[in-house]
């Protein structure tokens, strides 16, 4: 590494901190920025400087957002007395695609993962079982993914809000095992929605 700049070994070591960036990557990835007209330069480090100081967290729904309550939570046609728990934005992004879900959501930011020392405290969960209790819910539909992590957050959750004799739904299994929810196809996720199966 100590063919380089310095100045170029300290942006492969940043890039090589994104998650699925290896060191061959990140080197790579270096070499094009070195390439590319400054003004492009500018324009893509202007957007991670903006996005990253703009966006928080919904106070609702935990949802990434630019407002202090997300479009979702603010929209008052959409049923706010269903929530669907989901893992991140992307899957929240992937059910608002479908066009065909008119409820509400809650986004953990995660799973619960004892091999990855992600417990219950990790992940936005506090946050949902305060929403449930100070707002008027029905329903909660768990579409965490179908891995084991998700899994194991679906029955922590459903544990969780049963006592409040609040219904909860887990989507069907029409989704695959081990599938991230972004990747599959609208008609594959208006299934599962469709046929989730009371916990
Ligand atoms: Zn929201």
């Amino acid at each position: 590494m100590e063919y380089y700049s310095s100045h170029i070994n300290n942006l492969i070591e940043q890039l090589s901190h994104l998650p699925g960036i290896g060191a061959k990557s990140a080197q790579r990835l270096a070499f094009y920025i070195m390439s590319m007209p400054r003004e492009q330069v500018e324009q893509l480090t202007g957007s991670i400087h903006s996005a990253r100081n703009n966006v928080r967290y919904c106070k609702c729904c935990c949802t990434l957002t630019d407002q202090e309550i997300c479009p979702i939570c603010s929209n008052e046609k959409r049923d706010h007395h269903t929530i669907m728990v989901v893992e991140n934005s992307r899957d929240l992004a992937a059910y608002e695609k479908t066009g065909r879900y008119d409820g509400v959501y809650h986004v953990l930011h995660g799973a619960i993962s004892p091999m990855l020392g992600i417990g219950p405290d990790d992940i936005r969960l506090k946050e949902l079982m305060q929403r449930l209790q100070t707002e008027d819910v029905s329903e909660v539909i768990i579409a965490t993914n179908s891995s084991l992590e998700g899994e194991t957050t679906a029955m922590y959750i459903s544990k969780l809000i049963k006592p409040s004799g609040i219904r909860v739904s887990r989507i069907a299994s029409g989704v695959p095992v081990g599938g991230d929810l972004e990747y599959i196809d609208e008609v594959t996720l208006l299934r599962a929605l469709e046929g989730r199966v009371e916990l």
